[in-house]
This record gives C-alpha cells, sequence and structure tokens, in this order.
C-alpha cells in the first residue's frame, strides 16, 4: 500500500483520514468518501501543477554587438531633468527631450550598449502624427483650449522605443475543479445535487513578439495602448533607419523585463485552456504549470510618435503608433469648460422636463419644479460624465492573447474526471434546517439553483424562514 500522505479532499480540501471499517478516504469535513486511487490521482494532479513547478527561463540573449565604425556621428542626448537619454544623429540632433519637454544637452558619442536585432521602420510621417492628435482631440468639448494650438502640435517627435520580444512554445499542464449543481422538490424536500469533477488539461501553445517596453522613461501602460505592432514588417536593423529620429536608449534590460513577458505569456495561456473547460456550472483553476520550450528573446526598436505638455503642473504625455495609426493619450479636463456645460445641460434638461411636466398633468406644482431640479442636475452629471470619459484612453494590457499563433494550441490531455456526488435535502417549509445525513453545506455553491431537468424548483420556498 501506498505510503500514507496528506491527501486533500477534491470537494472541500479539508484533509482526508482513512476510515478502515470502509477501507475508504474520508472527510471529516463534508464525509464524502472516495476510493485510495480516486484521491490518489486528484492529488497527484494538483501536485504536478503546483505553483512554484513552473520552468519560464530564457536562455537566448537577445541583441548584439556594434561593429567598428557603426555608431560614428550618434550622440547621447541627456535630460537634467528627468534623466531621460535619447540617442540622436549629428544632423538630426535634439533640443528638447521627447519625455518631459525641457531641453537636452548632448553628453557625449554613442557606443556600448546593445545593438537592436530588428526594427519597425517609421510608416507614418509627422503630418500623419499631427492630424491623429487633431483628430484625437476633436469632439472633445471639455479640453482646454491650449492643446489645440498649432504651434505645439508641432513639437510632436518621432522616437524609435526599444522593446525586448519574447517568443515561445508553452507547455501548460493545469487542473479545475469543477461542479455540476441540479436542484429539484417533491411535496417534503427541496433537494441540491452537486456532482464533482476534476478536468485536467495538458498541451501547448505558442507565442509570438510578445513585447515588453524597454525604456523606463516611456510608460508601460501608455506603450501597451499603442500595440499591437506589426513584426512581420520588421526588418534587420541598420543605423540608416535612425536618420532623422530620436531613438531611446534602453535602461530596462532584457533580465528585468522577463517576469512581465512570463506574466502575460501565462494570463493567456490559462485563458486559452481555461476555455476548453465546458458544460459545467462552476470552473476553478486549482493549477497552472509552464514550461517553455523553444524560448528566445530579441532586441527591437518600435517606431513612435510622441508629444508631451504640461498644463496647471501635471504632465500629458500622448503617443501614436507610427505603424498603424493608433493614437492614444489621456487628456486634461477643462474646470471652467465643465462647469459650462454642467450648467448648459442642466438648464436644457431642467426645461425639457419641466415641459414634459407640465403638459403631462396640466401644472407644475412645487412637486414637479423639485422633480424638474433634481432631473436636470442628474442629466449634467451624466452628460458631462461621459464627457470625461472621452477624454481617457490610456490602458494597460495584462494579456498576451493577440501575439498568441493562431491555431498553436493543441491539446494533449483532455479529461473530465468524476469524482463524488452529493445530494442535500432541506424540508421545504424550513430551509435553515438542515436534513438528515447532510453534514454541512459543501463549499463552492450557496442557494444558487439549477433547473436542468428536475422536477420543480420553488426558490420562494428556500428562502422562505
Ligand atoms: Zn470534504
Ligand atoms: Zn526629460
Amino acid at each position: 500500500m501506498a505510503e500514507v500522505k496528506e491527501y486533500k479532499c477534491p470537494c472541500c480540501s479539508a484533509e482526508l483520514t482513512f476510515d478502515s471499517e470502509s477501507q475508504k478516504m474520508k472527510c471529516p469535513y463534508c464525509e464524502s468518501e472516495f476510493d485510495i486511487s480516486t484521491v490518489q490521482d486528484y492529488n497527484e494532479q494538483l501536485a504536478a501543477v503546483a505553483e512554484g513547478s513552473d520552468d519560464m527561463s530564457w536562455e537566448t540573449s537577445p541583441g548584439s554587438d556594434w561593429s567598428d565604425g557603426e555608431t560614428n556621428g550618434m550622440s547621447i542626448y541627456s535630460c537634467k531633468s528627468c534623466g531621460g537619454e535619447i540617442i540622436a544623429d549629428s544632423t538630426t540632433g535634439a533640443a528638447s527631450c521627447p519625455y518631459c519637454g525641457n531641453p537636452v544637452v548632448m553628453s557625449g558619442h554613442f557606443s556600448g550598449d546593445l545593438r537592436p536585432d530588428i526594427v519597425i521602420p517609421f510608416k507614418l510621417d509627422k503630418e500623419a502624427a499631427k492630424s491623429a492628435l487633431i483628430k484625437h482631440m476633436d469632439g472633445k468639448k471639455l479640453l482646454p483650449k491650449v492643446f489645440r494650438e498649432q504651434n505645439h502640435i508641432d513639437e510632436i517627435k518621432g522616437i524609435y522605443v526599444p522593446v525586448w520580444l519574447f517568443d515561445a512554445e508553452a507547455d501548460a499542464d493545469l487542473a479545475f475543479r469543477c461542479t455540476k449543481v441540479r436542484s429539484w422538490a417533491d411535496a417534503q424536500f427541496n433537494y441540491v445535487e452537486t456532482k464533482y469533477y476534476q478536468a485536467v488539461r495538458a498541451g501547448k501553445i505558442s507565442f509570438a513578439n510578445v513585447p515588453v517596453d524597454g525604456s523606463e522613461k516611456m510608460p508601460d501602460d501608455l506603450m501597451e495602448s499603442i500595440e499591437p505592432f506589426n513584426v512581420d514588417e520588421a526588418v534587420e536593423f541598420s543605423t540608416a533607419y535612425l536618420s532623422g529620429y530620436l531613438a531611446d536608449k534602453y535602461d530596462v534590460t532584457a533580465e528585468q523585463s522577463i517576469e512581465r513577458a512570463n506574466e502575460r505569456i501565462r494570463s493567456s495561456a490559462r485563458d486559452a485552456f481555461t476555455s476548453t473547460v465546458r458544460g459545467f456550472d462552476t470552473v476553478t483553476c486549482e493549477g497552472c504549470r509552464i514550461r517553455l520550450n523553444d524560448a528566445k528573446s530579441r532586441y527591437a526598436l518600435y517606431p513612435v510618435w510622441i508629444l508631451n505638455t504640461t498644463w496647471e503642473n501635471n504632465k500629458y504625455i500622448f503617443a501614436m503608433n507610427g505603424q498603424t495609426g493608433k493614437f492614444v493619450g489621456d487628456l486634461p479636463v477643462d474646470r471652467k469648460a465643465y462647469w459650462k456645460w454642467f450648467a448648459i445641460i442642466a438648464v436644457i434638461a431642467f426645461i425639457v422636463i419641466a415641459i414634459g411636466i407640465f403638459m403631462f398633468s396640466g401644472q407644475l406644482n412645487s412637486n414637479g419644479t423639485l422633480g424638474s431640479a433634481v432631473g436636470s442636475v442628474l442629466s449634467a452629471f451624466f452628460g458631462t460624465g461621459s464627457m470625461r470619459s472621452q477624454l481617457k484612453s490610456v490602458r494597460q494590457n495584462s494579456g498576451a492573447a493577440v501575439y498568441e499563433k493562431k491555431n498553436s494550441m493543441q491539446l494533449s490531455d483532455d479529461r473530465d474526471i468524476f469524482l463524488n456526488q452529493k445530494v442535500e435535502k432541506m424540508p421545504r417549509n424550513n430551509s435553515n434546517i438542515q436534513g438528515p445525513g447532510a453534514g454541512g453545506p459543501p463549499q463552492g455553491h450557496g442557494p444558487s439553483v439549477h433547473n436542468d431537468g428536475g422536477t420543480i424548483i420553488n426558490i420562494g420556498d428556500l428562502m422562505k424562514k
């Protein structure tokens, strides 16, 4: 016989004990009984997918060394204000920091660091970036006027942002605890039947070019908001692509970016496999182990148009994907414009509601006036609220689903294993008293009732005291 280990109850996670009389494993809490082999298989599966057994290491090192003379004519410009360091060739030069707008000074010739592997060249020029920005601000009534000034818009800058790209095939093993719940009733009792299953999934899924921003100064959420970039259009790096543009010097290394890449891959892989667990009323992921094969990383430069501005002591930064034109940037709210629109909407709503009440009831008493006033304030609140929300466009992208290779998911294990079944029986006229034999409700479902074929369900009776 197998050595005595701690085994978890598949129904409630309590520790099981061996019952010598029945020769079975028994749960002291929920009174479930299991064959030893069922419990062993269940617990082995759990151990196999337990946290900490992942292997998500990346062995390849992205980037390469520059060849002699390749960086001649490229200078580093440093920003005293935010500490940003950017690279520009001597003909392009740089006068102000693309991240904070303060003046930059040339601090030396660029050398060292890694040479990018690939670059996505700018596809949209400055004019396209300017018109995207104008369009971005279009129709936003609460935007301060200063943002629309043309000379400011001219300061938009094209910058290559350093990005670490991660490619891998993930081997995933997952275990889920699932239940099917069914209810019915007879003249005396309500019944709730719960069937417990362990769903086991294993397989492969591949990801390509999951990006992690390698620039400290470039806000991660801003960079993830203008994703995706199409890496199919990337070309082998050459300094020729840099002329006329700035380039950011990476200050987050590939090693430091691994954690974020793994987080994005893990959450996308888990979502993809979870979507294959179907036909249950509850599904809880109890573990997900990921091992990476063919894990490769590359160093890329992505084209971004960037504009920053300061308004009332707050910094605002806008970015446009220099390849696809996707434009994002949170905009500030002009307080004066806000209250002006609040008043306009409130007055109009008041008149409309008051006329409505008058036409409906033929009079406008004090109650009607109060109702109109409340209605007008609410309308103004929601009206200006939607104007405010137009000004927000920056979001963090937590998964990597768009980087999943099409149809790359293959299931090698796909089992839904039945574990146990329980029926709770409750007297119909007093649902607070447990029926005989029910040792407490199993975890995982409340008084939720699913009817798939049972006789009658009377939720009113279940809830009645
Ligand atoms: Zn139990
Ligand atoms: Zn700066």
